[in-house]
């Protein structure tokens, strides 16, 4: 498909189209091989084992997904402490829940309708407000020690002219402008404070000096998103400039499964972590899900354990795990590198493996 569309943005047969085909075709590639596909992905991306990956759960919700003051886009739990992927499901749903009676009886009544990903929304606008709610939440569930924080500030979006708004929302023209270095120190406060162990797009995608300066001087996993959008070639910028040390990972970004494979093993192989990412607004489709276990990246988000879109990638990783039975293994503490990297360079194209799959079939 590629050679056939043969552009730069597959503006030709259109993006959207040949992801449509690309996931199909190894959906195809499964069944014709009469494994899961889970199994099918691990396959054709080399490794070894399928891993169920630690869900991050979105369960506060600011910056564009919301209407509230919170300029962050994102607040996730992360039980890394859990036994397995159906525990890890468990002490989610149960915090998400705690949070919802600690922010009933803190803001209101009114406080507690959800945002895009299904995480509350309560119109907060400090980052150590929602960090207090979930801590409180987390404490309240009883799962103090099986949980870290993560965040995606999405900071793109409130970036102007050198500075970030921190009030981009407010309806009257009101701002609060802070510079890279105030929104650095913030973020270190906050990670000396409370269990936050991942940053997501800290920092606008064009203010590389920042990213640099940022990842250098901190020991967590700094998550590129806007900044990398799934590119190989950017990628590559980001390991050489060492701007951040995850990915994450959106097929509808990069557009076909073999670029997702092949960008997954270019940051995997470099030592880097790998988050697979729904979509906001996302359907039902449960494609990554089987993504994430097959190429063993460790971390998934999804949203809130709440709407159905986001609970139907969860519910296909309890299946993936209780079908695996005792041969299930679970990413847990070792979320940011859960499996050896295969040295091999190249997986085989999914076309290819198809084709040869195919072909096996002929001669029986
Ligand atoms: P989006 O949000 O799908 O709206 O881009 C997800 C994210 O920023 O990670
Ligand atoms: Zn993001």
């Amino acid at each position: 498909m590629l050679e056939l569309d043969g552009t730069e943005n597959k503006s030709k047969l259109g993006a959207n189209a040949i992801l449509g085909v690309s996931v199909a075709a190894c959906k195809a590639g499964a069944a014709e091989r009469c494994v899961p596909l889970s199994r099918h992905i691990a396959d054709l991306a080399c490794k070894e084992d399928v891993i169920l990956p630690v869900p991050a759960f979105n369960v506060i919700n600011g910056g564009i997904h919301a209407g509230n003051k919170l300029a962050t886009q994102e607040f996730l739990i992360l039980p890394t402490g859990a036994e397995n992927f159906k525990e890890a499901m468990r002490i989610g749903t149960e915090i998400y829940h705690n949070l919802k009676d600690v922010i009933k009886e803190k803001y209101g009544q009114d406080a507690i309708n959800v945002g895009d990903e299904g995480g509350f929304a309560p119109n907060i606008g400090e980052n150590k407000e929602a960090l207090d709610l979930l801590k409180d939440a987390i404490a309240k569930a009883g799962h103090t020690d099986q949980v870290v924080i993560g965040i995606d500030v999405a900071a793109s979006q409130f970036y102007k002219e050198g500075k970030y708004d921190l009030d981009f929302k407010s309806p009257d023209d009101s701002n609060r402008f802070v510079t890279a270095e105030d929104l650095g120190n913030q973020y270190k406060s906050l990670i000396s404070e409370y269990p936050v162990v991942s940053i997501e797009d800290p920092y606008d995608q064009e203010d590389w000096d920042s990213w640099k300066e940022f990842t250098s001087s901190v020991d967590i996993q700094v998550v590129g998103d806007d900044l990398i959008g799934s590119n190989p070639n950017l990628i590559r910028k980001g390991i050489m400039e060492n701007a951040c040390n995850c990915l994450l990972l959106k097929v509808n970004q990069i557009g076909t499964l073999t670029e997702t494979i092949q960008a997954c093993r270019l940051a995997q192989s470099n030592g880097w972590g790998v988050m697979v990412s729904h979509r906001s607004g996302d359907t039902e489709d449960t494609f990554i899900a089987d993504l994430s276990a097959g190429l063993c990246t460790g971390q998934i988000k999804a949203g809130a354990p709440c709407r159905s879109e986001c609970v139907a990638k969860y519910n296909q990783l309890l299946r993936i795990e209780e079908q695996l039975g005792n041969r299930a293994k679970f990413a847990g503490k070792n979320y940011r590198k859960p499996a050896p990297v295969c040295p091999t360079d190249k997986p085989p194209a999914v076309t290819t493996l198809a084709i040869f799959m195919c072909h096996l079939r002929n001669q029986r």
